[in-house]
């Protein structure tokens, strides 16, 4: 039996790394296909110290439960003799956020009241959108079960700042994430209980697996794009008995035998991403390799899903983000912004300006953040809600911007003019366009995104974010190792089932810590 993984993501290794430990196939008899030249997807690092690292921002909490499972088996990147998990719990048991402050109005005070800000109202509403069944929320929009002020509250602006929610985002993803993360209502503004990695997720999360994959003979192939996929003619079953890649100008078509594999990567948070530079905005090329396959394979059926829900030029609008990634080789930045919130790098969590015109949030992370960061050097990370809204400094949207420019309006936005001109001066801001980065987030009915393993497949399983797994929320890493899992377990009838998603509106603490926010 071999094993097709199409992706190179942290789903498509983990896929490979489940197969080895719960199915027990040998990694020399599984091959990861990635398009890109490197692995990783949605958690890349790139750039350097010289050129400006760029790199995705981190929240994670405790109830990871198939991830840090997984990750039990896996040496850590800063201490082989623990595991990664090990590590990511012992660092942030260590390390916790504290955030004293984390709205920030235009005067620069910090937004922290009663209740969040929240009326007994949205309240009410809140809880009317946990009770509604998912099935009467196909298609429905956040904005249709709350009041204009509900958008306004400290509450809202905590919420979508961490989980990336807009107001015309999906009502069923809203819901799915208030009882996955019911119990960090209460605590939003401090961010306790909301965790991140120690490092930067590719080094600590890809290259640990990848180090533990290599040495069990997983064949890596980067640079290659899987064009097709074809099926045996079968009525009722789904049976790949094909695969054709693309490397450089070569197409190669691999026979799958029906005891085979395959498992496919259906699209990428991270897809069609570009970076600028401090001088020059990011310039995209679209290229829509990301979820082409899944294009592909839902071509004229049903039970594949409907990519255009996510993808394409129409989604970019209410999907895109800028993100920027500042290495800076002076202390001014990092000494205004403790001054400013009352934390030290790495533990003041998110910084958002509310009154901004592009909602920009920022983060300092713990520092080093990067394995090889030169001594003295600190990298923090910032994103905007609104990209396509104008700037109040920088009169252009935050999409159009340079590093450089995106830089000065942050640091006007914080009132740190006297020390603009030394922080410009030491610090790289890499902007990174990324198209479809809160694709996640738009609104799906049933149907729109297929289950792991679709009706009538005997050897495809579909994983990664794309997938309607239940209960599940789409934008973590999570997503991608639960779909794999059970997409495994389900064709391979092997190994344990995977853990249940964690759910708050079950556990009487989380229930009690929430019904605290309204007596408050
Ligand atoms: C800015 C940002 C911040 C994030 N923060 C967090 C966070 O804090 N916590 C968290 O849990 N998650 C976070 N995520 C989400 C996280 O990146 C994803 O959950 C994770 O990367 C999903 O893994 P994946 O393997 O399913 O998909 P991806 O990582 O997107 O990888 C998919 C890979 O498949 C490849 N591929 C697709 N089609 C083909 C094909 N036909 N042939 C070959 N290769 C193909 C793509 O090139 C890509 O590399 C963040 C994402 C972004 C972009």
């Amino acid at each position: 039996m071999t094993a097709h993984i199409v992706g190179g993501g942290f789903g498509g290794l983990a896929a490979a790394a489940l197969l080895i430990r719960n199915a027990g196939v040998s990694g020399a008899d599984i091959t990861i296909y990635e398009a890109d030249e490197q692995l990783g997807g949605g958690f890349f690092l790139g750039g350097s110290a010289e050129s400006g690292y760029n790199l995705p921002g981190s929240v994670f909490d405790k109830e990871f439960r198939c991830t840090f499972d997984l990750l039990k088996s896996i040496p850590s990147a800063r201490n082989p003799s623990i595991s990664v998990t090990e590590d990511f719990f012992a660092f942030n048991t260590s390390e916790p956020y504290q955030d004293k402050a984390h709205i920030f109005d235009r005067d620069g005070r910090v937004v922290h009241g009663r209740r969040f800000g929240l009326s007994l109202g949205d309240g009410l509403n809140l809880a009317r959108v946990v009770l509604t069944p998912e099935a009467m929320l196909g298609g429905r929009r956040i904005d249709e079960f709350f009041s204009e002020q509900f958008f306004s509250t400290e509450f809202w602006l905590l919420w979508s700042t961490i989980m990336g929610s807009l107001p015309q985002h999906s009502a069923i993803e809203f819901r799915r994430y208030m009882n996955r993360f019911l119990y960090l209502f209460g605590d939003l503004s401090d961010m306790t209980g909301v965790m991140r990695t120690p490092l930067n997720q590719h080094q600590d999360f890809i290259e640990p697996l990848v180090r533990w994959l290599t040495p069990h003979r997983v064949n890596f192939l980067t640079g290659a794009f899987v064009k097709d996929i074809g099926f045996a003619p079968s009525p009722g079953r789904i049976t790949v008995n094909r695969l054709d890649y693309e490397r450089g100008d070569t197409v190669t078509s691999v026979a799958v035998a029906p005891e085979d594999l395959v498992l496919v990567t259906t699209g990428s948070q991270a897809a069609d991403l570009c970076a600028g530079s401090m001088t020059e905005a990011p310039s995209p090329r679209p290229s829509g390799r990301s979820w082409a396959l899944w294009e592909r394979l839902a071509q004229g059926r049903t039970d594949f899903g409907n990519p255009d829900v996510f993808f394409g030029a129409a989604r970019i609008p209410d999907s895109l983000w800028v993100t920027f990634t500042v290495t800076d080789k002076g202390t001014e930045f990092v000494n205004q912004i403790a001054a400013l919130t009352g934390s030290e790098a790495g533990r003041g969590g998110l910084v958002t300006l509310k009154d901004s015109g592009w909602v920009l949030s920022l983060s300092v992370f713990h520092q080093p953040e990067i394995i090889g960061q030169p001594p003295g050097t600190s990298v923090w990370w910032g994103y905007g809600l609104y990209p396509d809204r104008t700037g109040e400094f920088v009169k252009k949207r935050m999409d159009q911007c340079t590093g450089a420019e995106i830089l000065e309006e942050v640091l006007r936005q914080l009132r740190f003019d006297k020390q603009l001109d030394a922080i410009m001066a030491s610090s790289i801001c890499v902007p990174c366009y990324m198209p479809y980065v809160n694709n996640v987030w738009l609104p799906w009915s049933r149907g729109d995104m297929p289950p792991p393993v679709p009706e009538g497949a005997t050897n495809l399983g579909l994983i990664g974010q794309y997938v309607d797994v239940p209960r599940e929320i789409a934008f973590t890493i999570e997503c991608s190792v639960r779909s794999a899992w059970q997409a495994i377990h389900v064709l391979l009838k092997r190994g344990p089932v995977p853990p249940p998603v964690y759910q708050g509106q079950y556990d009487p603490k989380a229930l009690f810590n929430a019904l605290k926010v309204f007596v408050s």
